[in-house]
């Protein structure tokens, strides 16, 4: 399996399609899941070109985990929430509908089920004042 260059993120990425950026650095970017499975779904993406965890370099790999943490720890103060799930999918088989490689940062809260993968789509209103919660627990 190849890397589309064409692939949603790759064009959020080129600025080609917008998004609910959250926070940007020279290696990745964080930005709303448009389909939340919990309000504060946010999806931690590298700029460098990898379909899934095969393909990636394995310094990419690398330098993803602090980010991840860094957002983990921001959502639980953004959303007041009591956990984080983090789930990452590989090839169809696996769940993965994005080819290019993520990391999705969801803030849980006690007795509250996740909603479904690639479920319902958020109103924009939502997606941007969560977003706008999330970067600034990130600045905090
Ligand atoms: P995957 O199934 O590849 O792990 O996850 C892809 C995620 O991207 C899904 O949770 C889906 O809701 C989200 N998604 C799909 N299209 C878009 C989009 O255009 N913009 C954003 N921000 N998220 C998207």
């Amino acid at each position: 399996m190849s890397y589309d260059t064409d692939n949603i993120f790759a064009k959020i990425l080129r600025g080609e399609i917008p998004c609910h950026k959250v926070y940007e650095d020279d290696d990745a970017i964080v930005f709303m899941d448009v389909m939340p499975q919990a309000p504060g779904h946010a999806l931690v993406v590298p700029k460098a070109a990898s379909r899934n965890i095969f393909d990636a370099d394995p310094t990419t790999l690398a330098a993803l985990a602090p980010l991840v943490q860094k957002i983990a720890r921001a959502a639980v103060a953004a959303f007041e929430a009591d956990g984080v799930t983090i789930l990452q999918f590989n090839e169809p088989a696996g769940g993965q509908t994005v080819f290019h490689l993520h990391i999705h940062v969801i803030p849980r809260h006690d007795d509250s089920p996740l909603r479904s993968h690639s479920g319902k789509m958020e109103d924009p209103e939502v997606l941007a004042a969560n977003a706008d919660k999330l970067r600034q627990a990130i600045h905090a």
